[in-house]
């Protein structure tokens, strides 16, 4: 990871590299911020650019073989130790140590180098167990520690996440992180640095970040999602700072434009009783999965209130943003006194029936039929 791609957090970067140029690494260092705010892409950042022996003022070279091996993760001089837990495969018994999901974290973090806790044990397949770094964890460690750099100067130890470390395994470690043999780094990186077991907290020399400056982040999501400027800076802004944030608000809004686009076909259809189209409605609607198709009939369900509200108030209404409004507008004519209550309790009805498991393509038939006699009423 090259510190050009650590989003924002300019002043550290600056400090961090300044402090290997003029020698002067503290041999533990904890990396802390809130999710989503880049200690772990920052603390790759710092160990590449140790390793590249090509560095600039700024920033490792990253085409040298060292920059190389540091981006796919396989540096024979970077190790991790982050959270685990027994899985399907490695079952409790073999005692499971991050050396068992390496593939996995490799995988995660070229993925997405701002990897949330939730997303990893989703990825581990840990079945919603938390991880923890237990004291066979600790062993390993020290094992590790004990080599000699194969290539690099210094060996670096990364550990994600400390706060999930129990007792046994910090008293393990104690000794170790307090005075680390020569040339050997530890960098520990946290979300929640109160969690931490206080004798190993006091022993490390805390960076704390702060959220992401909201001009960075607004950047990196308007190249990201070809994005127009104001839109992004929006999110950015609603993000505070974290990216994890920041990736959550843009897939959820991806989302709500999906329903809507269904919820206008069926409007639509349902409005010039075409019915050849509602029973390709209907068809398509059987084909997406059980979550979705309940959020799109909460979805449906909130949109025909408002656009009801709207019908009544005549435009005076605040729940609605941008295409929504349009629409909303345009069916409010449609939705009435009269008809409101029933068009509601319909997609009332079909999500009473979906929670019940049944037939989706009936129960979406059944409910275009229905929107179409109620929209005439
Ligand atoms: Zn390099």
């Amino acid at each position: 990871m090259l510190f050009q791609s650590v989003i924002g957090q300019i002043e550290l970067k600056r400090q961090l590299t300044q402090t290997v140029r003029e020698g002067r690494i503290a041999h533990t260092q904890l990396f802390w911020g809130g999710e989503g705010c880049g200690a772990l892409p920052l603390a790759l950042a710092l160990a590449q650019y140790i390793h590249c022996p090509n560095r600039t003022e700024e920033d490792a070279c990253g085409v040298c073989p060292a920059c190389n091996k540091m981006q796919k993760l396989i540096h024979p001089d970077v190790h991790f130790a982050v959270p685990v837990n027994s899985t399907k495969e490695i079952t409790s018994d073999k005692k499971p140590v991050t050396e068992h999901f390496l593939a996995q974290w490799r995988e995660a973090l070229s993925g997405n180098p701002y990897l949330t806790e939730q997303e990893w044990y989703k990825m581990l397949g840990t079945e919603n167990k938390q991880g923890n770094i237990s004291v066979h964890e600790a062993s390993r460690i020290i094992e590790k520690i004990n080599y000699k750099p194969f290539e690099a100067e210094y060996k670096i130890m990364i550990i994600w996440l400390p706060e999930r470390m129990n007792v046994q395994a910090a008293n393990r470690l104690l000794k170790l992180i307090e005075e680390p043999p020569d040339k050997t780094l530890f960098f520990l990186v946290s979300e929640d640095i109160m969690r931490i077991i206080a004798t190993i907290r006091s022993r490390t020399q805390q960076v704390r970040l702060p959220p992401i400056e909201e001009d960075a982040l607004a950047k990196k999501l308007q190249e990201q999602f070809s994005l127009p400027e104001a839109h992004a800076r929006k999110l950015a802004r609603a993000a505070a700072g974290s990216y994890s944030e920041a990736l959550r608000l843009v897939q959820s809004e991806k989302e709500t434009d999906e329903h809507f686009e269904r919820f206008a076909t069926l409007m639509r259809t349902a409005y010039a009783a075409n019915g050849l189209a509602l029973m390709n409605w209907a068809e398509d609607a059987a084909k997406w999965g059980r979550e979705q198709q309940k959020s799109f009939l909460i979805y449906a369900e909130r949109l025909i209130r408002e656009s009801f509200t709207l019908n009544k108030q005549a435009g005076d209404v605040v729940y609605l943003l941008g295409e929504e409004e349009m629409f909303a507008k345009n069916i409010a004519p449609f939705v009435n006194e009269r008809n409101v209550a029933n068009i509601y309790n319909a997609f009332n009805i079909a999500i009473a029936h979906l929670a019940q498991n049944g037939n989706a393509k009936i129960l979406f038939t059944d409910l275009a039929l229905q929107i179409t006699r109620l929209i005439k009423a």
